[in-house]
């Protein structure tokens, strides 16, 4: 075993603005044999996420960012091969924090690791759907939005991991829910699939007028996952008492070095008629994680929560997938088949 050769992907410098593929370095070594109460798994699954496009400057506001030769960073599901450990056996599926490689080796302290439960669902939705993405949207809305019937709410990035949630979630809850998307492909797919009563292409659509026809009783809840452009427009709408969770600022991830992820908070927060809004990351509720993914579990399996994944194959791709995530080029939550 101790033959075994690990490939794995490491930061080879941070990126100035848009993220390229020489940001990144295919590494290879050699995976350690096992010591007492050490278990090997071989990754499966890799999540791709947004928000591993601030980690990767030299400094962040939220979390530590990612240094110079160090695997890329990011939640996995992979399958024990190996083990000295009697709570996880071989054959055993885990999902951790591993990273953007094939082999690791852990034991009973290693960083969010769990065992997953055998399920007929495929195992990817424990990094999509009941995953951070899913925990993002139920805590993002149920903490902080509070949605009553009848209210309505506007969701940017739709038809990604985070917003497609949001909006079934918003439906659930009896709110008018419109989305905003940036193809007219995406949009179809909230409206028809996920049963989101309207959805506005930002790229295409005179976003004055849109709002205004998708919104008649103006807006509610923003459930806010982009920044920019979008929520300049979506300001002008928001209602009264209106509640603007604040998930992600992805237009402005690859603006360079310094980007602040909280940044659309400030600007709701300087309105004149300031909503409610507050950025959130989804491990403040981190105690109240086994609720949520027990809810969002239930809902996908009984159909009531539907999700769509983009899968690239072969871990020499995933910094391609990222490339094209953070431009919107894939479609639901994006995955990476090591
Ligand atoms: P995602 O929505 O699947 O992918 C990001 C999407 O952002 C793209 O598909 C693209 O969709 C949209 N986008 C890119 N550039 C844009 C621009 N200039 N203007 C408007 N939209 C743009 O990703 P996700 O994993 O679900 O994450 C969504 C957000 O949640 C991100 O901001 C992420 O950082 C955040 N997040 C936060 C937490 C937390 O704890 N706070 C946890 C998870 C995720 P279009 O094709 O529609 O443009």
């Amino acid at each position: 075993m101790n033959q075994l050769k690990n490939e794995l992907i490491v930061l080879s410098r941070h990126p100035d603005g848009e993220v390229t593929t020489e940001d990144f370095q295919l590494q290879e070594n050699r995976v350690e044999e096992l010591k007492e109460g050490e278990f090997l798994v071989e990754n499966r699954w890799l999540s791709i996420d947004p928000y591993t496009r601030p980690r990767l400057n030299r400094n962040t506001s939220f979390v530590d960012p990612i240094k110079l030769g160090e695997v890329i960073q990011g939640e996995t599901v992979g399958e024990v091969i190996s083990s000295k450990n009697s709570d996880f056996k071989s054959g055993d599926l885990i999902f951790s924090f591993s990273g953007w490689q094939k082999y690791w080796v852990g034991n009973e302290k290693s960083f969010a690791t769990s065992r997953l439960p055998s399920t007929e669902l495929s195992p990817t939705v424990f990094l999509g759907i009941v995953g951070t993405p899913g925990r993002a949207a139920y805590f993002g809305l149920n903490k902080i939005a509070k949605p009553v019937p009848g209210e309505t709410l506007v969701v940017s990035a739709a038809s990604g991991a985070v917003g497609s949630a949001v909006g079934q979630l918003g439906k659930m809850a009896g709110c008018r829910v419109v989305g905003i998307a940036g193809s007219d492909h995406k949009c179809r797919y909230v409206v028809e699939e996920l049963g989101f009563d309207q959805c506005i292409n930002y790229k295409k659509d005179d976003l004055n007028i849109a709002l205004s026809d998708a919104c008649p009783n103006g807006i509610d809840i923003y459930f806010e996952n982009v920044g920019g452009r979008v929520s300049l427009f979506v300001a002008k709408f928001l209602n009264e008492g209106a509640r603007v969770p604040i998930c992600g600022n992805v237009s402005n991830y690859n603006k360079g070095y310094d980007v602040d992820v909280s940044a659309p908070s400030k600007f709701f927060s300087s309105l004149p008629n300031a909503p409610l809004c507050r950025f959130f990351l989804v491990t403040e509720w981190y105690k109240d994680y086994a609720e949520a993914e027990g809810w969002l579990f239930n809902a996908v399996q009984q159909g009531d929560l539907k999700y769509r994944e983009t899968i690239t194959y072969g871990l020499e791709n995933a910094p391609q997938a990222f490339i094209d995530l953070l431009k919107g080029e894939h479609f639901g939550k994006q995955i990476v088949r090591v």
